[in-house]
């Protein structure tokens, strides 16, 4: 049976996979303006950038503010990164979808589902419960099966899973745990930033070269505290 034009598009229009994404064009728009034009050239880096919903990981309250150019609010005195940061940390590991990658400071999850988007497996490691379990909880339900979340202190890393081709530190540190660095293959590349907490750090992209670091410093940051112990 024939339908009237009319009737096809509204109907077209208003399914749910249409509606659903209502912030598609400002994604592309941040992947635009805020990505490609600082030097983000990286195709699967930009691609998962324009997939992953990133109104979904902050709080709905300010799911609008989602795709600014900046670190946003999460809850517990964290944040989510800035766009920027997360696509460029994510680059610098040169990331392949062979690799099996190592995140510290799940916060909201967003990280850990750009990265997802890439590679074979993520293990990732908050260490406010509340974040780790809200995390785990998005990543399942957007269907992310290649993330598995642990609550504990990242300092230790993953043991079991070790080695990683990449390990990627979302919390200033004032310096490498070196935990971290031996869960690291050789020719992985770990990135952190480093320095005194709550002052500027410094950006470091690691590479294990015959078992030793070989160290960059990419550009000053600013991200919460690598903590060691539980908070409230
Ligand atoms: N990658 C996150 C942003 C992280 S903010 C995202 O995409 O949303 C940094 C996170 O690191 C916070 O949630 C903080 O609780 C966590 N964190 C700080 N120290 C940690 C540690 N020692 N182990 C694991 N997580 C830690």
């Amino acid at each position: 049976m024939l339908m009237p034009v009319y009737i096809l598009l509204s109907l077209l229009l208003f399914t749910p996979s249409v509606q659903e994404d209502a912030y598609k064009a400002k994604r592309e728009q941040m992947v635009e303006q805020q990505l490609k034009r600082r030097g983000i050239s990286d195709k699967a880096v930009l691609n998962a950038m324009r997939s992953v919903q990133r109104h979904l990981f902050v709080p709905p309250s300010i799911a609008a503010e989602a795709y600014t150019d900046g670190a946003l609010p999460i809850g517990y005195k964290q944040t989510i990164s800035q766009p920027y940061m997360v696509a460029y940390m994510t680059q610098v590991i040169e990331p392949t979808p062979a690799m099996k990658v190592l995140e510290i400071g799940t916060g909201s999850g967003y990280q850990a589902a750009v990265l997802a988007e890439i590679v074979k497996q993520v293990y990732t490691i908050e260490i406010i419960p509340e974040h780790g379990k809200m995390a785990a909880a998005r990543l399942k339900q957007l269907g992310y099966d290649n993330v598995e979340v642990k609550i504990g202190d990242g300092y230790a890393g993953w043991e079991e899973h070790a080695p990683f081709d990449a390990i990627v530190v979302t919390a200033g540190a004032e310096s490498v745990p070196p935990p971290l660095f031996e869960q690291l293959r050789e020719g992985g590349r770990m990135v952190i930033p480093v320095g005194p907490v709550y002052m500027t750090q410094t950006l470091k992209l690691i590479q294990k070269k015959r078992g030793k670091a070989v160290t960059r410093n990419l550009m000053p940051v600013v991200f919460v505290p690598f903590t060691r112990e539980k908070q409230k």
